[in-house]
C-alpha cells in the first residue's frame, strides 16, 4: 500500500488544481517558507477524515477553503482526492486502487466519496481504521509527535499500539453497540 496521487483544488493556498504524483521511493517537498509544504500534509490529513481543526492549523473548518489574495477571488469550495495503491489488498475491497475524496462548501456542506461513489465520513474513517493511515495512525508524524509519543502517559501510548495492532475497529464497534 502506498500513496499514488494527491489532487488538490481550492484547499488552503491551492487556488489552482494541483496534482502530485508520488513515485517509487522517497518524495521530499521543498520550498520557501509559506509556500504551502505543510498545506500538502494538511490536505492528506483532511481527506483521510480529520475533523479537528487545530490539527489542520486553522480555527474553523472554513479556513481550509482558499480565502483569496489581493489579486485572486476566494473560492466556494475545497476538494482533495487521494489515490492509494491496493495491490496488496490491505483494504478489503476488490479494487487494486482506491481513491477517497472530500469536498467542503462555504455553506458548511460536505461530501465524501470512495472510488467516486458518495459515502459518509464514517465510511472513510472505517476504511482507514487498522491500516495505519487513519487519523489516529502512525503514518503521519507531525512536528512534535515523536516527543509526544515518548512522553505520553501509558494510556495514550496504548492507543497508538492498539491502532498499530488493528483492534481499534473492534473497540469502536463495541462502543457503538453498547450505545444502541
Ligand atoms: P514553512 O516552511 O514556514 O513551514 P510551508 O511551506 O509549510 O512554510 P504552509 O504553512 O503550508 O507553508 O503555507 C502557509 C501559506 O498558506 C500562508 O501563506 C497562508 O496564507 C496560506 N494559506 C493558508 N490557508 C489559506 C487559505 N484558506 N486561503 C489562502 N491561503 C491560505
Ligand atoms: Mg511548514
Amino acid at each position: 500500500m502506498y500513496l499514488k496521487k494527491l489532487e488538490i483544488f481550492g484547499f488552503k493556498s491551492f487556488a489552482d488544481k494541483v496534482d502530485i504524483e508520488f513515485k517509487d521511493g522517497i518524495t521530499a517537498i521543498v520550498g520557501p517558507n509559506g509556500s504551502g509544504k505543510s498545506n500538502v500534509s494538511d490536505a492528506i490529513k483532511w481527506v483521510l477524515g480529520e475533523q479537528r481543526i487545530k490539527y489542520l492549523r486553522g480555527s474553523k473548518m472554513e479556513d481550509v477553503i482558499f480565502s483569496g489574495t489581493k489579486v485572486r477571488k476566494s473560492l466556494g469550495y475545497a476538494q482533495v482526492s487521494l489515490t492509494i495503491d491496493n495491490e496488496s489488498g490491505v483494504f478489503p475491497i476488490e479494487y487494486t486502487e482506491i481513491s477517497v475524496t472530500r469536498r467542503l462548501y462555504r455553506s458548511g456542506d460536505s461530501e465524501y466519496y470512495i472510488n467516486k461513489s458518495l459515502c459518509r465520513l464514517k465510511d472513510i474513517q472505517d476504511l482507514f481504521l487498522d491500516t495505519g493511515l487513519g487519523k489516529e495512525g502512525y503514518s503521519i508524524i507531525g512536528q512534535g509527535k515523536i516527543d509526544h509519543i515518548v512522553s505520553s502517559n501509558p494510556q495514550d501510548r496504548r492507543l497508538i499500539l492498539e491502532e498499530a495492532t488493528g483492534i481499534v475497529k473492534y473497540k469502536n464497534r463495541k462502543l457503538e453497540s453498547e450505545r444502541k
